[in-house]
């Protein structure tokens, strides 16, 4: 016999479970269930190619059994077992990734939030060590001699022992000693409690979970319905047996903002169950992540990720689909051309973008937290496939706004458009406080029109992929070309401009000249109210795009750079400065030392770093030091 430490984390897990305060202890049950389901899973799959490992008896079933006198409480089950490697590498170690990801968040949490976290996440097999003070665990593995078990016990003190034994019945029997004060506040050695239990967690299970319920002679009874939750009717299932249906299947910890049940419409015969989770699931952004849904016939279990079924965008949403029109041994490619498959899929898109639509009307806070949650999916999907589907989610966008904090649509916002606006403003940058504070804001902010904010990264590519919402062109207020006068002003303004411009023309030219590695034109500025200079980008992508694109790129390849343009307020007292300066020497190497200083401030107001900043600053105390007093 070995006796074998725990790995540290393991052993700071059961700890936690030992000490916890959680009180539904009682997860420990469908935690075991749940495990003895997989195993009776995995050996039916693995039968398939390998008849010999189901040693005559393809008979699947769980079984729960009561010893009152030994207070001992077992479940068993006849699927696939474990070597003696196995059980050292899967119970030994915290190998699953929910487990480490929970014990991540453990660090630094008090004993309260860590009773909560359980509940998020359900630790699997450690869950037993609340109720038992010991377990013990008689395992073979399927094919092996009966003489190749192997028993493995722990009182959960950081240490367990393994040693073989003999086994004759192939799977996996969990037997719990259960802890004294435990029998006091919870009844787990009365049948009754058990079957409560099981059909309250268990129901769905696809095996039968057998228990002895006979008061004088024995008598089996099987606790569970095993009728798969998506064949019965929806008005039968509760939201509890979909959330248990959820995290089992799923192995996820979070509780899903919507469920859609259907059945197929049309020609095609399907029932679809889908899940949209309210949490990312732990390795989205991992290149490891793959999308897909469950696909079944007649109940029968065909293929874990089917991602024809899913678009790419939809990449989170969990579900199962059974349709008798698959065959079981159909192959990937063949799947991949099913016509059947196609309208399935497209059916399962409309139902989950009808759901969000519908959420969003209906619901805006739990909206807000599936946006919170997978917003940056949403848009991704506008910008993918050619922005085949913007019309389908365009009306799904969530944006921050000047108009208040709450997040709004592209719908609320038209609404709310004045009559003469022809134009949907945004602004493109790090965060809503800076963007509120852009000199580019002052004269939509005198107009009275509502600017977007765009503070993801996403955003304005996404916004490149919409052109137009309702007819209504998308424009960036940093943007060349902004609609935002009458006629009459258009005019007017026009004329003025025109008029100083003639008369600086010169100026502009030399500031220009000044400035020429840096940008394309200077010129004097109708958007501005307070401020002395913007900058903004003329045809091509944006300065803000110009930045993301650069953060993203490789270094050894060059993003693409914007036109940059400096517009200088004509109202401000710097412009008058400038005039004076190049009216009395037009060569003045002050002109220079400007120009720069002009250009690094509107730098630094699309948050961009000055170009040489510590030229800059000698330069600006240079200037600081001819004021008179
Ligand atoms: P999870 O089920 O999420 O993987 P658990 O902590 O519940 O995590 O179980 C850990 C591992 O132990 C399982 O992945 C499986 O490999 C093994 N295991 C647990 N129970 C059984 C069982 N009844 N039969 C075979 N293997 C089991
Ligand atoms: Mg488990």
């Amino acid at each position: 016999m070995a006796k074998k430490s725990f790995k540290a984390e393991t052993r700071k897990l059961l700890d936690l479970m030992i000490n916890s305060i959680y009180t539904n202890k009682e997860i420990f049950l469908r935690e075991l269930i749940s495990n003895a389901s997989d195993a009776i899973d995995k050996l039916k799959f693995q039968s398939l190619t390998k008849p010999e490992l189901l040693e005559n008896n393809g008979d699947f079933e769980i079984r729960i059994s009561i010893d009152k006198d030994n207070k001992v409480l077992t479940v068993s089950d006849n699927g696939i077992g474990m070597t003696y490697d196995e059980v050292v590498e899967n119970i030994g170690t915290i190998a699953k990734s929910g487990s480490k990801e929970f014990i991540e968040k453990l660090q630094g949490t008090d004993s309260k939030n860590a009773a909560e976290l359980i509940g998020q996440f359900g630790v699997g097999f450690y869950s037993t060590f609340m109720v038992a003070e010991k377990v013990k665990i008689l395992t073979r593995a399927a094919g092996a001699e009966p003489s190749e078990g192997v028993v493995w016990e722990s009182k959960g003190d950081g240490s367990y022992t393994i040693d073989k034994t003999d086994k004759i019945e192939r799977g996996t029997e969990i037997l719990l000693y259960l802890k004294e004060d435990i029998l006091k506040e919870m009844h787990l050695l009365d049948k009754d409690e058990i079957e409560e239990l099981v059909t309250r967690y268990s129901d769905f299970i696809r095996y039968p979970v057998k228990m002895d319920v006979g008061k004088d002679a024995p008598e089996e009874k099987v606790l569970n319905s095993m009728k798969p939750i998506w064949h019965r009717e929806k008005s039968d299932v509760t939201d509890e047996e979909y959330k248990e249906f959820y995290r089992h299947t799923f192995h996820a910890y979070d509780e899903p903002v919507d469920v859609i049940h259907s059945k197929g419409e049309g020609n095609v015969e399907y029932t679809a169950l889908i899940f949209i989770p309210s949490q990312v699931p732990f390795n989205f952004y991992s290149s490891h992540f793959e999308r897909g849904i469950k696909l079944y016939s007649k109940q029968v279990f065909i293929m874990d990720k089917c991602k024809e079924l899913i678009p790419e965008y939809l990449g989170f949403i969990r579900g199962i689909v059974d349709s008798p029109d698959f065959s079981l041994n159909i192959s990937r490619e063949i799947l991949q051309h099913s016509s059947q498959l196609k309208v399935i899929a497209k059916n399962i898109e409309k139902k989950i973008l009808g759901a969000l639509k519908y959420m969003l009307e209906n619901d805006r806070p739990k909206y807000i937290k599936f946006w919170n949650e997978f917003g940056k999916a949403i848009k991704a999907g506008i910008y993918a496939d050619y922005g085949m589907n913007r019309e389908k989610l365009q009306d799904l966008l969530l944006f921050e706004s000047s108009y208040s904090e709450e997040l709004t649509t592209l719908d609320e916002y038209v609404k709310r458009m004045p009559e003469n606006q022809k134009e949907i403003y945004y602004a493109a940058g790090r965060d809503r406080n800076a963007l509120k504070h852009t000199p580019q804001m002052e004269m939509l902010a005198e107009k009275g029109y509502e600017v977007l904010y765009f503070v993801d990264k996403i955003d304005e590519f996404a916004s490149t992929i919409l052109v137009n919402y309702k007819e209504k062109p998308l424009k960036n207020i940093s943007g060349s070309e902004l609609n935002i006068f009458t006629e009459e002003e258009k005019k007017e303004k026009e004329e003025k401009r025109k008029e100083r411009e003639s008369q600086s023309k010169s100026l502009l030219e030399t500031l220009k000249k000044h400035l020429q590695e840096d940008v394309q034109e200077v010129r004097l500025s109708s958007r501005l109210r307070n401020s002395a200079v913007c900058l903004v980008s003329g045809e091509g992508i944006s300065i803000n795009m110009e930045q993301v694109l650069s953060e993203a790129s490789m270094s050894n390849m060059p993003a693409p750079k914007a036109t940059r343009i400096l517009e200088i307020n004509p109202d401000h007292r710097i412009f008058a400065k400038l005039n004076e300066i190049y009216s009395a020497d037009p060569d003045s190497g002050k002109l220079k030392d400007f120009a720069e200083v002009l250009y690094n401030q509107a730098l630094m107001i699309e948050g961009i770093a000055p170009k040489d900043p510590v030229k800059f600053a000698s330069q600006i105390s240079e200037i600081m030091s001819e004021v008179p007093v």
